[in-house]
């Protein structure tokens, strides 16, 4: 990519979905459709900026790595990741979610004999939410389906994203603790700013001022 593109990495599915019209209100629009093609860089119809559909957890990775200019991912995701090249402008109010923990409906699991066993994507987070309450937890890491863990005894309780709760109610866990509320954030690798400072910042104005419409 030439050094005048700019180049914006974005967490494919949900979010990638829910961003298009604050990318549109910057006059940023793909020419193509990730579900109906294979192009992981994806053309927009501005020739000088692309989009790179990603795996959420990668957006924070190559923004960090000056791979991708600027990226769309979620806050859970980010607070798992710790990268020193990263600033976090701005809170794009999309896929908003919580973060809980939630065990088995009617179980007091918090208060189990002995080490509590928590099952999460979310390792970090969860390690600091505990160690901050004086709670001893052993933490399983887990890539997806966190709801089954309680269920088959891997662990007590689960930390995972809740938006409707239908997820929890229909594998009969409920959510007892709200560790912090989760939005999509827009971040911008340090030395991009600096570098393509104009149009970094018109960006960040422009898609700013979609997210107070
Ligand atoms: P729900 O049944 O609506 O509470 O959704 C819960 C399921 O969707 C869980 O598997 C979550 O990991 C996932 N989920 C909910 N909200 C989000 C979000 N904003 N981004 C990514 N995954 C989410």
């Amino acid at each position: 990519m030439s050094n005048d593109t700019i180049s914006i990495a974005v967490s494919k599915g949900r979010i990638y979905k829910e961003a298009l019209p604050l990318l549109a209100h910057a006059g940023i629009t793909p020419t193509d459709d990730p579900d109906k093609c294979r192009k992981l860089i994806l053309d927009t119809n501005d020739p000088q900026v692309k989009l790179i559909i990603i795996r959420a957890t990668d957006v924070p990775v190559f923004v960090n790595y000056g791979a991708a200019d600027l990226g769309i991912t979620g806050k859970d995701t980010l607070m798992e990741y710790d990268g020193s090249e990263l600033y976090e402008p701005l809170d794009l109010k999309i896929s908003p979610c919580k973060l809980m923990v939630a065990g088995p409906k009617g179980e007091d699991f918090l208060n189990t004999k002995g080490r509590l066993r928590v099952a999460t994507k979310y390792v970090n987070t969860t390690r600091r939410y505990f160690t901050e309450r004086g709670i001893q937890v052993d933490i399983i890491k887990l890539y997806g389906s966190m709801e089954l863990a309680p269920m088959v005894s891997l662990s007590d309780c689960i930390v995972d994203l809740v938006d409707t709760g239908n997820t929890l109610k229909a594998n009969g866990l409920e959510a007892t603790d709200h560790v912090c509320d989760i939005s999509s954030r827009l971040i911008v690798n340090k030395a991009s700013m600096k570098m393509k400072h104009d149009r970094i910042k018109q960006i960040i104005s422009q898609i700013s001022e979609a997210v107070n419409k």
